[in-house]
């Protein structure tokens, strides 16, 4: 059978994709090749197809369990005869796959990297004819990679150990030039045909959400979608927010590591036949599910770099269908992202140094990743970026490009602040961002008496700014590299000098406020009343009792009873206990009205 026959017969498409054939076509004239394709694009196919169409057994080396499992399964269902050779098996069904290749009949064969130390595997290649060894997840290899497996550097030497060299063939999402050096090197490739096909998916529609309750900004998002899948960062995120779901109604399996297999099993099995709406799952889960039809996948927790969050948000929408991608973000998040990192090379088969090396560069990352939730730019545009690939334009299509987002000219505030630093400077002195704001802003506290700046010439000249405001713009800076950081102390850069000499322009884009003051203002007028009176009776000032800003939000959110009230901005359980009552009451009256309209 040819390439075309098969497409068209075993996997049933009705061409290739972008990419696809020029592989299929290099791997069949004997040409190793290195491929990096987004997730999703379809890279399975570009080796499975030679695998078929040549003669002999094809051998795939995968990093995960799942990910083998799948792919085989989803074979077998096409009609192929393919299994997989990992440590789930026992040694009886170990040896009939054993069997089953020495007779020829398997056409492919799907191990994991350990395995290709193994004496009995070795004798196995040793004796059947294996025309291709496709490493499926490549990244794997590099020290660079976000998932480096040391298991994956025994490959090239199991492939020197074979009697004849198969064709190889690499295949990977991830696009820095310093991953695909080091998969062409540690992989042995020969003279490999590369291609890097583009890593955008117009399908996509990118979003940052930073809700403030995020288990109802979940329950919003999730309300009516079928087939979403809702990644956290811990085992005990995904147990707390399967439970959620299921307590809101909304049908959904939890995934991750510490399941049992049976269970994991059960979880896959039901999402991927739609018989619950949601999975709620950990990395762990989807590297190679070939679930088409995602039309949906939500980040509960920011994951630990742009390469995951690409790949785990691209299972949304292989099938090209419009889809979703959001991420929900806080603050608070980064600390168990940085405690991850902390950990995640511990019992790793690494030096100290080597550790070390790692962690360095998976702050970095992390630090990536940040920006991207922050940014107010084009999402894809700052994705693409970050793949090295350039995007001329606003997409169009993220949350940052349709949503409020507002452009502004800040030169004049970004000279105030960096001449602020300057200044410092002509003093001898270097400070970090936050003295630096007070100065501009005109608080006067004991770091800046003693130090005698309220008679720098920028002392005060940011009076009227907002400090949020002062905050984006100082943030900016620093991502911006208008300013550097030596430790926490601030210094300007070349390119803060050339903006104070040359007078550029500094464009940013701001979010508009998300919060509308309510259209009606009268509940906010009767709670500002309630306010007032209860105030008066303790004898203090209205806003010790709750701010404008949780009074806006109670507008906003309509707590109905005491749990609710909690999780409006600004209301503790102790305000909620002394307040919460009457505040509750007026609220209630005001729906009820405004209900029977
Ligand atoms: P990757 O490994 O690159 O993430 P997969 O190999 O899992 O992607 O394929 C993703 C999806 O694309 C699968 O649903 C697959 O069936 C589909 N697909 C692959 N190639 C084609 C094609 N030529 N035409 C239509 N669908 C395809
Ligand atoms: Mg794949």
């Amino acid at each position: 059978m040819d390439k075309n026959e098969v497409l068209h017969k075993y996997f049933g498409h009705s061409g290739f994709r972008e990419g696809q054939e020029q592989i299929v076509d290099n791997i069949l004239s004997g040409r190793d090749c290195l491929c990096v394709m987004p997730t999703g694009a379809g890279k399975s196919l570009c080796f499975q197809i030679p695998a078929l169409v040549m003669n002999g057994t094809a051998i795939v080396i995968s990093p995960l369990i799942s990910l083998m499992q799948c792919q085989v399964e989803d074979l077998r269902e096409i009609g192929v005869s393919a299994a997989y050779i990992n440590s789930s098996l026992d040694s009886a069904e170990y040896f009939d796959i054993c069997r089953r290749a020495y007779a020829g009949e398997l056409k492919l064969i799907y191990a994991a990297p350990e395995r290709l130390t193994s004496e009995s595997f070795l004798k196995l290649c040793d004796e059947i004819e294996i025309p291709l060894a496709a490493i499926d997840e490549a990244h794997c290899v590099s020290h660079w990679g976000q998932d480096f497996r040391p298991s994956y550097l025994k490959i090239a030497e199991f492939i020197r150990t074979l009697k004849k060299r198969p064709v190889v063939a690499a295949f990977t999402a991830t696009a820095t030039s310093a991953v695909k050096n080091d998969i062409k090197r540690l992989l042995e490739l020969n003279d490999p045909f590369s291609i890097t096909t583009g890593f955008d998916r117009p399908n996509l529609f990118f979003e940052v959400r930073k809700p403030e309750v995020k288990d109802d900004e979940l329950l919003k998002i999730l309300k009516n979608v079928s087939g979403a899948i809702v990644y956290c960062s811990t085992r005990k995120n995904v147990e707390y927010v399967g439970q959620m779901l299921l307590r809101n109604g909304i049908k959904a399996a939890a995934y991750h590591a510490g399941f049992s297999s049976e269970q994991r099993k059960t979880a896959q099995e039901d999402f991927l036949h739609d018989r619950v709406d949601v999975i709620v799952a950990t990395n762990a889960f989807g590297m190679g599910i070939d679930k088409s039809n995602v039309p949906l996948v939500v980040h509960y927790n920011i994951p630990k770099d742009l390469e995951s969050y690409y790949q785990e948000a691209g299972r949304a929408g292989r099938d090209g269908s419009p889809a979703r991608c959001i991420l929900l973000y806080s603050k608070s998040d980064i600390a168990i992202a940085k405690f991850m990192i902390e950990h995640s090379h511990e019992d790793s088969e690494l030096s100290f140094e080597e550790q070390n090396e790692l962690k360095k560069r998976d702050y970095l990352r992390l630090k990536k990743m940040t920006a991207y939730c922050e940014t107010t730019a084009c999402l894809r545009r700052e994705i693409l970026l970050y793949f090295g690939e350039n995007y001329p334009h606003n997409c169009r299509n993220c949350g940052n490009c349709v949503n409020n987002v507002e452009v502004e000219d800040v030169t004049v505030e970004v000279q105030k602040i960096l001449s602020c630093i300057y200044r410092l400077k002509q003093r001898g002195k270097t400070e970090n961002i936050n003295v630096i704001k007070n100065i501009l802003l005109g608080i006067s506290d004991s770091r800046i008496a003693e130090n005698g700046y309220e008679t720098l010439s920028t002392f005060g000249i940011m009076k009227s700014v907002k400090p949020e405001r002062l905050q984006l713009i100082a943030d900016y800076l620093l991502k911006e590299e208008y300013i550097e950081q030596d430790g926490q102390l601030c210094l300007l850069t070349l390119k803060a000098d050339e903006l104070i000499k040359k007078k550029g322009t500094v464009i940013m884009r701001f979010e508009k406020n998300k919060r509308p003051v309510p259209e009606n203002n009268e509940l906010f007028e009767k709670l500002k009343a309630l306010r007032k009176k209860t105030a008066a009776a303790l004898g203090v000032p209205p806003y010790v009792v709750f701010t404008d800003a949780t009074l806006l939000d109670m507008c906003a959110v309509l707590p109905k009873n005491h749990e609710e009230l909690l999780r409006v901005s600004g209301v503790g359980m102790r305000k909620a206990e002394r307040y919460g009552k009457k505040f509750l009451s007026v609220i209630n009256e005001y729906s009820k009205k405004t209900a029977s309209f």
